[in-house]
C-alpha cells in the first residue's frame, strides 16, 4: 500500500448555492484520514454556488469556473482534467452520494484488483415511476449491449484510477456511459453498495427531457458497438445484396435477348439499373462514412468545454 497517495474528488455544481457548505463539511469529515484534493467545477450556475465556494474553500479545494453551463458530463470531464491525484472520485453536489463511502472505495481499489470502483445505489432515493423504472430499463439495455456486468451505470459516486478517468474521452451526455467507456480502456471493474440520500436542497437538474437524449445517447452506443466503429459492415451487406439483385435481374434479361427478346420497354430493365446504381452508391457511402469516422475520433479529443478561470486558494 503506498500511503501518499492522493484522491482527487471532482464534483459538477449547477446551481447547488444551498448544498456546497454541508457538501464540503461532509467532505472533509469522511475524509481526514486520506490525502485529498477537492475539484469543485461551477457548470454556469446562476446561484450563489461560486460565492459560496469561495466562502467556504480551504487549501485543498480549487474551483474550475466553466463559462457557461455545459452540462453535467463535460462539468465532470473538466474536473477529472484538472485532477492531479492517483485515484479520482467523482461525486454529485446534492449530497445524494455519500463522502462517507469513498474509503472503502478506495480501500477495494488499493487491493489492486481493480481500475474502476462503481457505487451501487442499491437503496435509491428517487422517485419510482420518472427516475427509477427508466433507469432500470437502461441499465438493463446497457448490460446487454455492452457486456459490462454492473447493476447502476448512472450513480455519479464511483472511483477511478488516474490514468482510465484521464482517457475516458467524456462528451454529450455520455456520464451515464462511463463503464463500458472505461471497459473500452482495459478497465477491470467493480462495484459497490453505496449509500444514497434524497436530494439535501434545491432540484434535481433533469426532467423527462432527459430521456431523449439519453435514448439517443443508448443507440449511439449500440450503434457504435455494431456498426460506427467499421461503417462498411452496415453498408457493405446492403450494397451486395442490391449489386447481387441487379446483376441476377441483368443476366436474366441478357438471357432472354439471346433467345430472341425485345428488352424495349421492359420495365426489368429499369430495375436492373436502380439495383445496380443503388448498390455502388451503397458501397461508396459505406466508404466515406469510413473515412468520416477517422475525422470523428480525431474531432472527439477537442475540448467540450471552456474555462473561464481556476480559482485556487493562495
Ligand atoms: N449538474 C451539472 N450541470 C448540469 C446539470 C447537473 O453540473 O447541467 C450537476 C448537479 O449540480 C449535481 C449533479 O450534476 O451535482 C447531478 O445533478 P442532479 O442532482 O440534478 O441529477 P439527479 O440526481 O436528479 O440525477
Ligand atoms: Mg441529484
Amino acid at each position: 500500500m503506498i500511503a501518499n497517495e492522493l484522491i482527487s474528488v471532482v464534483v459538477p455544481l449547477y446551481n447547488e448555492a444551498e448544498n456546497v457548505q454541508p457538501l464540503l463539511e461532509r467532505i472533509r469529515t469522511a475524509l481526514t484520514a486520506l490525502r485529498y484534493e477537492l475539484i469543485l467545477v461551477d457548470d454556469g450556475s446562476r446561484d450563489a454556488t461560486v460565492r459560496q465556494v469561495r466562502q467556504y474553500a480551504d487549501a485543498q479545494t480549487k474551483l474550475v469556473v466553466l463559462a457557461r453551463n455545459y452540462g453535467q458530463t463535460a462539468a465532470m470531464a473538466a474536473g477529472i482534467d484538472a485532477a492531479q491525484g492517483d485515484y479520482i472520485v467523482t461525486l454529485d453536489g446534492d449530497l445524494q452520494n455519500d463522502p462517507a463511502d469513498i474509503p472503502a472505495m478506495h480501500q477495494l481499489a488499493q487491493t489492486g484488483d481493480w481500475d474502476v470502483v462503481a457505487g451501487n445505489r442499491a437503496n435509491r432515493q428517487d422517485g419510482l415511476l420518472l427516475r427509477k423504472l427508466p433507469s432500470r430499463l437502461a441499465n438493463a439495455l446497457i448490460r446487454r449491449l455492452t457486456g459490462v456486468y454492473i447493476d447502476d451505470y448512472g450513480c455519479t459516486l464511483k472511483l477511478f484510477r488516474r490514468d482510465i478517468a484521464k482517457n475516458l474521452g467524456l462528451y454529450g451526455d455520455m456520464h451515464r456511459f462511463i463503464p463500458p467507456l472505461a471497459v473500452l480502456q482495459g478497465a477491470r471493474i467493480t462495484q459497490m453498495n453505496v449509500r444514497h440520500h434524497p436530494r439535501l436542497h434545491g432540484a434535481s437538474k433533469y426532467g423527462l427531457g432527459r430521456i431523449g437524449p439519453v435514448l439517443s445517447d443508448l443507440l449511439l452506443v449500440l450503434f457504435w458497438q455494431r456498426y460506427f466503429r467499421r461503417p462498411m459492415r452496415l453498408f457493405g451487406p446492403l450494397a451486395a445484396v442490391s449489386l447481387l439483385a441487379g446483376a441476377g435481374v441483368s443476366i436474366y434479361l441478357l438471357i432472354q435477348k439471346l433467345m430472341g427478346a425485345t428488352l424495349g420497354g421492359n420495365s426489368l430493365l429499369l430495375l436492373a439499373a436502380v439495383l445496380l446504381l443503388g448498390g455502388f452508391q451503397l458501397l461508396a457511402f459505406g466508404l466515406i462514412a469510413e473515412m468520416q469516422m477517422r475525422t470523428y475520433h480525431e474531432s472527439a479529443h477537442k475540448p467540450t468545454y471552456r474555462v473561464r478561470e481556476i480559482i485556487e486558494a493562495e
